[in-house]
């Protein structure tokens, strides 16, 4: 994988900040764990080839650090012991490529193709289901490589430390490794030398994926354009343009010049032994080396500028995001200290912080609050990966016109900070924000502290003082103590390294690059003789023969069953109820921190207020409270606690389909001396009873809506998953409304009625239905030595919260939903989402069995077996795809997916041949050690550590009781191979389609033709360019028709006769007449002309705003029973294309009801009925028609007598009132 800010892959700011936020729980005393050598290491002292320069405790992580040096090849080893079992190890290079070829990417992949002693194509994906990791992964960043891995598990370790060295020393590099991971040119059908050539390759199609994402963009190009002299000015992942430049000998020559020990730094962390590891790694690979210089990877300092800079650039224009004209984005970035230099860029970190975290930050105050913008860009903060680091601050959803006053605010912002020095309290809350985070315990500690060192260790060996965070707070306190205006000053510095960079959408930059591509693949086809054709084709034949030979997996290592432990872990843990709350007490080793969560079950909300939950989960806390205003509130939240946390929650039940546990999740948590500040805060929120400022909710609103669509090209997979699991499971169909795909055309439609004022009152409404205690049930985390004390406060805290009155809303009896979906039963249910990205997220869905389901278990070994060896190999090797797979959910829904996938149909087809794959490979090829393989797969996440934090939060959150978990992890060790044929005949054999959906995400393509498939009802969901809900689309349509009425009202031929000239307005006329024939005929597609009447403008943008971007090609229904005497075809068309539309709307809207306004002969109502099972009343001003409706109910369709009514009515004003006559 890539990752210009590998920062960016732990979805965490600063590496700082991560170090402080990591730490993991095992670590109790500093007794040594069995196996570790750590005390037999002194300073001065050698093993195997390696010299102990430095040994140094970190108390505040209970760390000790060991730095060591090869001597023969100078390679780098820290090792940090700790008493914690999740081991990491990690090999580091410092890869340093001076074009945009993805020298060190396509080297990152290429290397794990296959090595000396393991000569099997793609062994890390192999070792997927060989090993227990808790991490594995490899990762190329800006200025080095990274092959990191995680294990509880000492064997495991071993093996995957072998495997990594072996790839990343002796790797085979094959020609044809070269052409499948970086790009080969391929004919488009692999079997026909005439056919069309075109790029391929993984890494091409990666970086494709990665640049259609315009944060992806806009980050690249800043760093290139700040740092233009040395690594930092290229694309280290690959520009697509430049990735066909790349020869395989290139590759060859960057491996032997980079990847050598002298080049090299060796990570491990844990309570494994260091000595084997420093054994094997000498004995095997560093002492058959010599040291070589490393000068030529080195990273000079910047050349500083004399002047500020400004650059413009152009991105893709997101259909789903704001309106064209508000998709500027606009940043100011300074290059500031060299990350070798420790406290200088804590310091940074720590101003950074408090310049932008916070309505109580300067730039919030001015750059967000104004309300011109859609937040800041992600690329705001500190960026400490390059060797000098970044600091940026830049907004996005901007309108050109505001563009410049971005800069000015900047200054001015900046200037008043150096003037009148930050708040007192401000300082105070961002100081304990930093130290309750080096208390508070992540998972994967370990490699937490990796990513954090990674960068800086890449510059200078002195590694250790930047995990000594402890100190740089001491010495950070005292020098504000000593001199009050110290921050300022470190504001004031002069800086003239600056850069300005803008960036607007261009409507044609897909088509641009599109073109681009054609014209390089032209350039590279142009000259080709028949013989190089030719040489091509065999070439692609030879590599296809190879992706398909079986692997000799067994020269890899691998785990045995009996390394899985048999039983899970029991957490301490006391069930009290409590006034009526019920609470879990987690007794955990804490640190000293108290972690609070709480769940408040939503089911007396209308579903309306419902679909409002996601908005009010993300202002609600940022509102301010009856007592205090949102500035206060959030500076007392910050001095006190880490923030309060709300989320939507819906937890699928155990042990029922389509059913959930609605609600919404809140936590926080402090350091134990606050709790009783913790407890006021949270009193404070549920004692909310008014919320009137109305303007800071817009602006609150206006930030959520420009975050929504972000991110859907990174996780189009599981948009995809989700919106194909809607498709069949009612509780998947829930979290769909109210966080995928659906949810933003709803956020859309609701946004355009700009009534902010009601949508507060309804955030109120839903806040004095939900802060009751009687909806409420908490977890607490706490340390069992404090216990008595904090559960005192906790009761204290319980009994004095609101509880309201009963009458409020009538109450439910029980806490879960039973969910519905609607299917056709002849067909399964299919859905195009067309977004303009340049790769497909496709996904099918089967619904199959619950949780505690006896089939469940083998359904989940299933899911692993068919991605490991069927789906990988189909999808990634074969087709192209990044990746896919399929995955068992607790809901019970089966799903396959692909990412980044240059194909649709056909992966859907690969889905739907895995069941025929299965029976023919269960005859023969599967053997026992693939079926213990894919269960180590699933015991990998099953196992996976638990933070203290988090330890029994599967029982609270999920009601996954230690009972239930045992039972499951008892009837996973037994699930074999007949186990496994039986769930795929039972859910995957495609009886039953309506237990189906399928869902591509992707572009419009002429390659989504679906007229011909079989038994699948497709539908498309597209609107026109930045409609995402058809309501605002249809309001605009009604506007443009009543806005020019003038031009239609007459049919054509009566142009002259009724004068419709005259009504064109005289400057049309003009204009008109000025225009030669061929511009006139233009007209339609140039509009751009200056001197072009505005109002005649307005139009043709509105023709070009309202034109659909293609059909709807719902495929029409087959009515199963259209008892169709004297009905035309062009009826039948009619109501059979209808009738998916319908049934689509009402989906969208949760509409299981209809009313069929003039049902004439009631065709469509009963086609409704029989296909989707709708309830229908057809409304019909002729008594003889409905008379007719009912004779054909009762001769064809006896059964919908309760589902299917008709009435006789002419609508009129007083219609609804009669309306409730026709109940019942
Ligand atoms: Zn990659």
């Amino acid at each position: 994988m890539w990752s210009g800010r590998i920062a960016s892959y732990v979805k965490q700011k600063t590496p700082l900040q991560r170090i402080l936020r990591g730490f993991s729980q095992v670590a109790k005393t500093k007794t040594e764990a069995e196996g570790s050598d750590i005390n037999l290491i002194k300073v001065g002292q050698n093993f195997h080839g390696f010299q102990v320069k430095d040994l140094k405790d970190i108390p505040e992580f209970r760390i000790t650090a060991v730095c060591l040096v090869h001597e023969k090849t100078n390679a780098q080893y820290l090792h940090l012991y700790r008493n914690d079992n999740n081991n990491v190890f990690s090999i580091n290079f410092r890869t340093t490529p001076l074009s945009s070829t993805g020298l060190p990417h396509i080297l990152e992949h290429t290397v794990l193709c296959g090595s000396t002693l393991y000569p099997v194509r793609d062994p890390f994906f192999k070792m997927l289901n060989r090993s227990l990791a808790t991490f594995m992964n490899a990762m190329t960043g800006s200025d080095y490589t990274m092959y990191p891995f995680s294990t509880q598990n000492y064997s495991d370790y071993k093996n995957l430390q072998r495997v990594y060295l072996d790839a990343v020393f002796r790797p085979l590099l094959k020609e044809l490794d070269f052409m499948q991971e970086g790009w080969r040119l391929e004919n488009v059908d692999v079997t026909d030398i005439k056919s069309d050539i075109i790029i391929k390759g993984v890494v091409y199609n990666e970086m494709k994926g990665v640049f259609s994402e315009n944060e992806n963009i806009l980050g690249q190009k800043l760093q290139n354009l700040i740092l233009p002299d040395h690594t930092y000015g290229v694309v280290s992942g690959g520009d697509p343009m430049e990735i066909p430049n790349l020869t395989w000998g290139d590759l060859k020559k960057f491996h032997v010049d980079h990847y050598h020990p002298s080049n090299c730094r060796f990570f491990s962390y844990g309570n494994f032994p260091l000595l084997p590891s420093l054994e094997y790694l000498n004995n095997e690979y560093l002492s058959k080396y010599t040291v070589s210089l490393t000068s030529h990877t080195q990273v000079p300092k910047q050349k500083r500028w004399a002047e500020p800079k400004t650059e413009q650039i152009s991105c893709r224009f997101d259909r789903m995001g704001e309106p064209f004209e508000k998709q500027n984005t606009m940043s100011i970035s300074l290059l500031l200290s060299d990350n070798t230099d420790v406290y200088e860029t804590f310091l940074m970190q720590f101003l950074t912080e408090l310049l932008i975290k916070g309505p109580n930050a300067p730039f919030y105050k001015t750059m967000i609050e104004p309300n011109f913008s859609g937040g800041f860009t992600p690329s705001t903060g500190l960026d400490t990966q390059p060797r000098d680091s970044i600091f940026t601050v830049g907004l996005q959803g901007l309108k050109k016109e505001d563009m410049e006053k971005v800069t000015k605010l900047f200054d001015e912002t900046v200037d008043s900070v150096i003037e009148k020095g930050f708040d007192h309290q401000h300082i105070e809350s961002v100081l304990h924000s930093f130290e309750l985070s080096i208390r508070h315990e992540t998972k994967n500690f370990g490699l937490h502290l990796l990513f954090g060192i990674s960068a800086p260790w890449n510059h200078t060996e002195k590694i250790v003082p930047s995990l000594q965070v402890s100190q740089l707070i001491e010495r950070l306190r005292s020098e504000i103590k000593n001199d009050p205006g110290y921050l300022q000053s470190a504001v004031k510095k002069e800086n003239k390294h600056r850069l300005i960079l803008g960036m607007s959408p261009d409507k044609n930059y897909e088509a641009n690059l599109e073109k681009a591509e054609k014209q390089l693949i032209k350039s590279k086809t142009k000259s080709l003789s028949d013989k190089d054709k030719k040489a091509i084709f065999d070439k692609c034949t030879e590599l296809q023969k190879e992706q398909q030979k079986p692997a000799n997996v067994d020269l890899l290592p691998t785990l045995v069953i009996d390394d899985i432990s048999d039983d899970v872990e029991k957490v301490d843990r006391v069930h009290v109820t409590l006034n009526n709350v019920q609470t879990q007490i987690n007794r955990v080793n804490s640190n000293g921190v108290v972690y609070f969560k709480a769940v408040l079950n939503t089911n007396d909300l209308s579903q309306e207020d419902q679909m409002l939950l996601p908005l009010f989960c993300y202002v609600i806390n940022k509102l301010g409270t009856d007592k205090l205003n949102y500035r206060e509130f959030d500076s007392l939240v910050s001095r006190k606690t880490s923030g309060l946390q709300f989320s939507n929650h819906i937890a699928d039940s155990l042990f029922h389909l389509h059913t959930y546990e609605p609600g919404i999740y809140l936590a926080s948590h402090c350091l134990e001396k606050n709790v009783e500040s913790m407890w006021e805060i949270w009193t404070q929120m549920f004692g909310i009873s008014r919320l009137e400022d109305v303007q800071r909710f817009q602006m609150l609103v206006q930030l959520y809506m420009a975050n929504l669509t972000h991110g859907i090209v990174d996780s189009g997979h599981v948009y995809a998953m989700q919106a194909a699991a809607s498709l069949v499971s009612g509780s998947a169909y829930q979290v769909e409304l109210l966080s995928g795909l659906q949810h933003i055309s709803y956020m859309k439609r609701l946004i355009h009625t700009s009534n902010y004022k009601a949508m507060l009152d309804g955030i109120l409404n839903i806040a004095k239905i939900l802060f009751d205690k009687k909806k409420m049930r908490v977890a607490l985390n706490i340390s069992p030595d404090t216990q008595t004390d904090i559960l005192r406060t906790y009761e204290n805290f319980i009994n004095n919260l609101p509880e309201h009155p009963k009458a409020l809303t009538p109450e439910k009896e029980t806490t879960y939903i039973t969910g519905k979906v609607w299917a056709p039963t002849d067909a399964v249910n299919c859905q195009h989402h067309v977004l303009n990205v340049p790769v497909n997220y496709c996904s099918k869905s089967v619904l199959t069995a619950p949780y505690t389901h006896a089939d469940y278990p083998k359904l989940t070994v299933l899911a692993r077996l068919l991605q490991s060896k069927y789906l990988l190999r189909e999808l990634r090797e074969k087709n192209g795809a990044y990746g896919g797979g399929a995955r068992l959910s607790p809901d019970g829904v089966f799903s396959f997916y692909s990412y980044r996938d240059p194909r649709s149909l056909e992966t859907l087809d690969a889905f739907d041949n895995s069941y025929n794959w299965l029976k023919q490979k269960l005859e023969d090829g599967i053997k026992m050690q693939d079926v213990f393989e894919a269960k180590l797969g699933v015991f990998q996440s099953v196992d996976s550590p638990i933070p203290p934090s988090s330890k029994g939060c599967d029982e609270f959150l999920k009601r996954l009781t230690p009972d239930i978990k045992q039972r499951y992890r008892a009837d996973l060790m037994t699930v074999d191979k007949d186990g496994i044929e039986e769930v795929a005949d039972k859910y995957l054999s495609e009886k039953n389609v309506s237990n189906t959906g399928k869902v591509v995400i992707g572009p419009k393509s002429e390659k989504m033709d679906v007229s011909k498939r079989e038994n699948e009802m497709w539908t498309s969901m597209t609107l026109p360019s930045s409609y995402a809900s058809s309501r605002a689309y249809l309001s605009d349509c009604l506007n443009f028709l009543k806005s020019f009425s003038w031009l239609y009202n007459y049919s054509n031929t009566h142009i002259l006769v009724k004068r419709v000239l005259l009504h064109f307005p005289c400057d049309w006329v003009l204009y008109f007449k000025n225009l030669s024939y061929e511009d006139l005929t233009k007209l339609l597609e140039n509009n751009t002309e200056a001197d072009c009447p505005n109002n005649l403008k307005t139009l043709l943008n509105d023709v070009e705003k309202l034109k659909p971007d293609c059909a709807v090609y719902s495929k029409p229904c087959k009515p199963k029973s259209i008892h169709n005497s004297g009905l035309s075809r062009k009826k039948l068309h009619e109501i059979t294309s209808l009738a998916p539309l319908i049934d689509d709307v009402c989906r969208g809207n949760n509409v299981d009801s209809i009313i069929d306004i003039g049902a004439g002969l009631g065709y469509l109502s009963h086609l409704l009925h029989d296909n989707y099972k709708r309830t229908v009343l057809g409304v019909e001003c002729s008594a003889e028609y409905v008379d007719l409706a009912y004779k054909n109910q009762q001769k064809f369709y006896p059964n919908s007598k309760n589902h299917v009514k008709f009435a006789q009515h002419y609508i009129d004003s007083n219609s609804s009132e009669k309306n409730n006559n026709f109940a019942g």
